[in-house]
This record gives structure tokens, sequence and C-alpha cells, in this order.
């Protein structure tokens, strides 16, 4: 019999899949079960108007056999088959040309292995485990049945066949090991079928069932002394009805936190459980989580974030990135749409218009839930806010701001007068009137930042004063400039606006003795000025404008070649005894009154939490004092 070939383009995508070395292989298996689910579909819908097609709804299914001398896999459906004209026109050419065309438009760079991970491609994907395939199928409504072969690039043949239903067996001949042991027998393995078919076609609607084997006891064995004996029973593999196309209201708790530590292999019940039901522009379903718990990996690069995407009850990605936006990378789930392609590519879902819509949708259906957890369970939104506030912080900071207004009330800062964290809806709600300014002040603890002689005066008069303990509070207070038409103000280092503020009352003897500081410590300063801002304390450090001390550190931490440094103010206390000691030595012990200068200065220095230059040099400096 003579062997008819392929349509060129199929013999070029058939080469690929033979000599694909791609790891991701395994595919093969949920792009045949997907075809016989669709073949299924077909019949299945004819069945609702055709009484002659004799089959209800539970009658259909999908049998995985596997015959391990033979080294064959077959899976088998009771759908609507194929006539000879399809099996030449559905197999012998490739029947959605996109992974064609794609790698026409890359040009021949894109690597084949790119190709195969992009798409699904299908039915010929069998030929990446296989080195021969056999179709047998009948067509509903047809007398004939037809067998389709092929070993490959060669061609193909079709013959008559025998086949009693109507329906299709494809029969996957393994390819043997090369030089890796088990490269292909794995996929002859019962486990590593059961466990492909859970990953990737979980919840194909009709039952995927393979005969395995069960040990049970000889029904004549005793008791006390049982012998067991192997028998092959039906098990069907996947769940078919996938958690996601319930209602919230008809899920068990227990459902939920079951499937996301399976799924997400967490350890933890989530947090929270968002699912969503959209018709519409794009049809499809969600379920969300938020994790209670930081993900391992999650502050690492090698944490995969993105949502598992399905079609219609098939996986088509495991992660897919575009339907989040980085700040809610934490979030896990599902996205299920009957209206996406399986064979989308990666490429040409950056530019899905479908998918831009669903990921909108998601980001704002997050946001809700996280402001319904703020407003109703408000030691849960701390909690969450401890695990990945970092991220919602981000997120104000990226993009150069563009998702701050959405963003920044779910954010927390904890408060001096309040003593725990709030929002700054909350802040600037309770603002007296007199009050201009949002003000905060950063530094490592609650404590460090307490202890701040800069925030006596904002304390004194009860004002509240945001704390930043994290190194990106005080990015955000700077990017977001304002709230609800309130500007922040650094409580440390900026003009308080205080209409009470003590006046710096300086004399012409403060001037002289503020100049002759700023000679002793030289370029160590910027400046050396009287404060408005000191009560009971001497002296502190402040940064002005511009960057401040604790970004100075950060940067110091994270990029020190960039050598940033902050501005250094010194401010003075000019009512302080310690001044007026200095003032009174000034003229008539120099010497004595610019070590006090410098004991000035390195007080300040370690206030602000700002490494001194010489620890030990100091320390004997102010030992020299008292002798
Ligand atoms: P796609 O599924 O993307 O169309 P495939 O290469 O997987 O591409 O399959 C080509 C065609 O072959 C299918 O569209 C379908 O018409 C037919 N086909 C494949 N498997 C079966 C099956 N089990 N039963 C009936 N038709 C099938």
């Amino acid at each position: 019999m003579r062997k008819k070939q392929f349509k060129a383009e199929s013999r070029r995508l058939l080469d690929l899949m033979i000599n694909s070395i791609y790891t991701h292989r395994e595919i093969f298996l949920r792009e045949i079960l997907s075809n016989a689910s669709d073949a299924i579909d077909k019949l299945c819908y004819l069945s609702l108007t055709d009484d002659k097609v004799g089959l209800n709804r539970g009658d259909f299914a999908i049998t995985i056999s596997v015959d391990k001398d033979a080294r064959t896999i077959t899976v088998s459906d009771n759908g609507i088959g194929m006539s000879e004209s399809e099996l030449e026109n559905n197999l012998g050419v490739i029947a959605s040309s996109g992974s064609y065309k794609f790698r026409r438009e890359q040009g021949e760079d894109a690597a084949d292995t790119d190709i195969i991970g992009q798409f699904g491609v299908g039915f010929y994907s069998a030929f990446m485990v296989s080195d021969h395939i056999t179709v047998v199928t009948k067509k509903y409504g047809e007398e004939q049945a037809w067998k389709w072969e092929s070993t490959g690039v060669e061609g193909y043949t079709v013959t008559e066949a025998e086949r009693e239903a109507v329906g299709t067996d494809i029969i996957m001949h393994i390819k043997p090991d090369g030089e890796e042991p088990n490269e292909f027998s794995q996929y002859l393995q019962d486990w590593t079928i059961k466990s492909l078919v859970k990953k990737y076609s979980d919840y194909i609607r009709f039952p995927i069932k393979m005969l395995l084997p069960h040990s049970v006891k000889k029904p004549d064995s005793p008791e006390d002394k049982p012998a067991y004996e192997t028998v092959y029973e039906w098990e069907t593999l996947n769940s078919m009805v996938p958690l996601w196309q319930r209602k919230k209201s008809e899920v068990k708790k227990e459902e939920y936190d079951e499937f996301f530590m399976q799924r997400f292999g967490e350890m933890a019940p989530p947090q929270s459980v968002i699912s969503v039901a959209a018709e519409g522009a794009v049809t499809y379903k969600a379920l969300l989580f938020i994790p209670s718990k930081v993900p391992n990996l999650y502050y690492t690069q090698d944490f995969k974030p993105g949502l598992q995407l399905y079609s219609a009850g098939v996986m088509i990605m495991d992660h897919c990135e575009e339907l989040l936006p980085e700040h809610f990378s934490f979030v896990r789930g599902v996205v299920d749409s009957p209206d996406l392609s399986l064979n989308i590519s990666r490429e040409l879902l950056q530019h899905d218009r479908q998918l831009k819509i669903i990921s909108a949708n998601l980001e704002k259906k997050i946001i809700a839930e996280l402001k319904k957890m703020l407003a109703d369970d408000r030691a849960g939104y701390e909690k969450f806010y401890g695990n990945f506030g970092r991220a919602l912080k981000v997120g104000v900071l990226n993009q150069y701001g563009e998702k701050r207004e959405s963003l920044q009330d779910l954010l927390l800062f904890y408060s001096s007068t309040e003593k725990k964290p709030v929002t700054l809806r909350e802040y600037v709600g309770r603002m007296p009137e007199s009050q201009k300014y949002i003000y905060y002040a950063a530094g490592d603890t609650v404590e460090s930042i307490d202890s701040l002689p800069q925030t006596e005066l904002l304390k004194d008069r009860s004002m509240e004063i945001l704390y930043c303990t994290d190194r990106a509070d005080e990015f955000l207070a700077d990017s977001l400039r304002t709230y609800g038409g309130k500007e922040f103000r650094s409580a440390v280092d900026g003009d308080l606006g205080l209409e009470d503020a003590p006046k710096t009352q300086e004399s012409d003897s403060d001037k002289e003795c503020l100049a002759f500081i700023k000679e002793t410590l030289g370029d160590r300063v910027d400046e050396v000025k009287a404060s408005g801002k000191l009560k009971t304390h001497p002296v502190c450090m402040t940064s002005g404008e511009g960057l401040t001390f604790e970004m100075e550190k950060y940067f110091k931490a994270i990029q020190p070649e960039l050598n940033m440094k902050a501005k250094r103010i010194l401010e003075i206390n000019v009512a302080h005894p310690a001044f007026l000691k200095l003032e009174s030595v000034r003229t008539t012990d120099p010497e004595l009154a610019g070590k006090y200068a410098e004991v000035l200065y390195n007080q300040a220095l370690l206030i602000a939490g700002l490494p001194i230059a010489d620890p030990s040099g100091y320390t004997d400096l102010v030992c020299s004092l008292w002798s």
C-alpha cells in the first residue's frame, strides 16, 4: 500500500517533534486527552437532539490502557470519531497552524524547543514520545471504521479497520529509551500517567479511566492469615468538576483549604479565598487565594509567580504571569476561560486583549477583598500586611506611581499616638484642624524613632507621627507626597510648620559660637545652626530636603559604590546647658570648647544611627573630659 505524504508544514513540525529534546514532552498526554474530550463533547451535544446516539451524559468516558510489554499507551474515547476523509484532513495536515505561522514570523531563529513549549502542538506532540502511532476510529453515523498509521515523517497510511462502537483509539508506541535511562519508559508507568492526568487534565469534564492494580484479600483466605491477590479495576483519575466551577456558597472551607495546599504545595490553609465568575466581554471563572504564610521562595529569585491558566478544564499554563500585576504576585490561583485557545503562546498572551481584561478585573477583585479584610478583620489584615505589605509598597513605588491611587488605602504605618498600625485615611481623619502636615519619621525600630530628639515637640503637642520602621516606608511617604490633600512632612528633617514652635533666638555670641563649631568640624558637617525642634535635648542631626539618613543607609547597603550621602546639618539647642558651657569656655579655653563641639557632633551621629568615624578616639576624648 502506498504511503501518503504529509503536507510540507506538517512534515516540518513532525520532524521537530520526533527529534525533540524538549523536557516538557509530558504535555503529549494532555493534548491527546483534550482531543478525546473535544470529540466526546461533539457527540454528547448531538445526543441531546438525536436519540439514535444512544448514549447519556454519564456514558461518555475516556480510557487509558498501558501495555508495558508491547510498550503502548492507548487512549480511547467514545466521542464522535473520524471519517476517512477527516482522518486525512485532520491528521495529515497540521490542524491549527498557529505554531507554524509563529515559527515563520519569528524567522528561523526561534529555538525549536521554545516553539514546542509555547504551543500546545496537538496530536503531533505524541511523536515526542512515540515512534509509531496507530489511530483506529469510527465516525458516528458510519458503518466503516478506519485505521491511520504513521511512523513519522515518511508519511502515513489509511486503511479499513474493525471497530465495533463509535469513537477513537490513539495507540502510541513508546520509543525505546535512549542514553538516558527511563527516558521514555517512564511514560509507561501507571504512576507517571496518573500524575500527568492530575497535573494537566484533572478538570476534563468526562471521566478519564485507567485499569489499575489493587491488592485485595483473597476471599477464601482466613481472616487471621489473610492472603492477597492483585486485581485490576477501572479507576477514574480526574476529579472532573473543578472547584472554580462551583458556587462559593456550595463549597466547604475544607475543600478550598485542601485544594490550595495540594495544588500549590502550601503547608497552611489560605487566609482568603476569592471566587470570581464573570460573563460579558470575556467569560471566565477564577479562584484566587491569598496565602496565610509567605510562600517558601517568595522573596527569592526562584519564586515563580502567576496563576494557572485553563481553557475549558484543560491546563494551558502553570504560571501565567500576565494575569497578575507584580505587586500581587503572592496570590495563587486558577483562571479558566473557554474563550482562550489551547494553542496560545506566551508571546501571544502578552498582547491578548481578553487576558488583559481578565487581569484588570482580577486586580480589582483582589483590592476589594483586601479592603474588606481591612474593614472586617483588622487583626487578619495586619497579619496579611506583615506577610505581603512589602509587595504593596513596591506596587506604590513602581511604575511611576501609576498604582498609588488604588493601593494607598491598603498601606499601614505604625502610629506614635495609637501605638499600633494605622491607615492614612485614619490618620487624616483625626488630624486636628491646626495640623498642616502628615508627619512621619524613619528609623530602625519604634523605640529608636521614639527617642529621636526631633520628635519631642510633636509629641509634646500630642501630634500623631507615622513611624517608618521598614526602609520602604520612608520612600513611600516621599513618593506619595500627599494624601487626602495633606502633605507628608518628615518630623526629623523638615520644617514642622508649627505655629507655636519655639523661636530660635540667636544672640551674636550664639552665632559666633555656632560658627566656631562649624569651623571645628570642617567638612564633616554642611551646616551648624540653632534648632527650632529641640526642647530638652542638646543636639540632633538633620538632612534637610532631599536624601535622608535612612535612605543613605539603604543605598549604602544595596549599592555602596554610589556613595550616596545625605546632607549633615547639626542642629543645636542654644538654650541647653551643654551649649552654654561650650559658649562659656570658647574664648578662654578654645581647646576644651573644640572637644565639646566634637562630643556634640558625635552624639548627634549616634542618635541618628549614623556611624562615627573613630569610635575609640571618641571614647578617649569623652574620658579626657573628666580628667
Ligand atoms: P487541534 O486539536 O488543535 O485541532 P490536533 O492536531 O490535536 O489539533 O487535532 C487535529 C484534529 O484531529 C482535531 O481538530 C480533530 O478534528 C481531530 N481529532 C484528533 N483527535 C481526535 C479524536 N480522538 N476524535 C475525533 N477527532 C479527533
